[in-house]
């Protein structure tokens, strides 16, 4: 899953408006953001195998660190737990905490059994939208769409980067979705880890649009995103 873990992000925004954007997303893609750097060192793998679903190449042939379901809660416990420390807000920790590992459950409608429930453990899990292009964005675009929507009605641009900023960062998000869909195979695992980098853009982006919209909401008019 893509655009959807994106989707979540924007709509958690407009019910906890004191979690930025950028804070958002970063929780809700933690587990992508860190797996890059997982197939870097060398400490999970995956494989590309062109028709391995009708969405994607990838086989993700181990990846306990970053994608199984206990480590998901504990990367959540540890993403929550910093923002708290850092913020002192607790509807905002939670929210942030629970976003981690959200992924890991919109990961498991899309991908075909590979998402382990603990580091070691054998069971793998996966619904397998994947096999259908057609499920896949079924499940994905209403929820960035919708996630778009909320986060529109509840904020305001402040000026032309609020504006303008928000378009691009949609554009180039759905893009993104598209040729994640619709593009050639990837020509290396290291090329897909450079790529899977380039998200911490997308993280860096919201936090600065974020700053040039305003919260309309009346019940928090005060609150700071941060
Ligand atoms: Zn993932």
């Amino acid at each position: 899953m893509f655009i959807g873990h994106f989707g979540l992000a924007f709509a958690v925004r407009r019910a906890v408006p004191q979690v930025s954007l950028g804070t958002a997303f970063l929780a809700a893609q933690f587990l992508d953001l860190l797996w890059p750097t997982l197939l870097f060192v060398g400490g999970e793998t995956v494989r590309i195998e062109p028709g391995a679903t009708e969405v994607t190449p990838l086989v993700f042939e181990s990846y306990p660190i970053s994608h199984s379901l206990l480590m998901a809660v504990a990367w959540g416990l540890l993403v929550g737990g910093v923002y708290a420390w850092r913020h002192r807000h607790l509807v905002g920790s939670v929210a942030v905490g629970l976003l981690v590992p959200s992924h890991w459950l919109l990961d498991a409608l899309v991908h075909v059994p590979d998402l382990p429930l603990a580091p070691g453990s054998g069971t793998l899990v996966g619904l397998g939208l994947w096999n259908s292009r057609a499920a896949t964005l079924m499940a994905e675009v209403p929820m960035f769409v919708i996630g778009v929507w909320l986060y529109l009605r509840s904020t305001r641009a402040l000026d032309a980067i609020g504006r303008y900023g928000l378009l691009g960062l949609v554009v180039l998000l759905a893009l993104a979705h598209a040729a994640n869909l619709s593009g050639p195979p990837p020509p290396s695992a290291a090329a897909i880890a450079w790529v899977g980098q380039a998200q911490w853009l997308f993280v860096l982006w919201a936090y600065w649009i974020d700053r040039h919209r305003e919260t309309t909401l009346p019940w928090s008019r005060q609150a700071t995103p941060a």
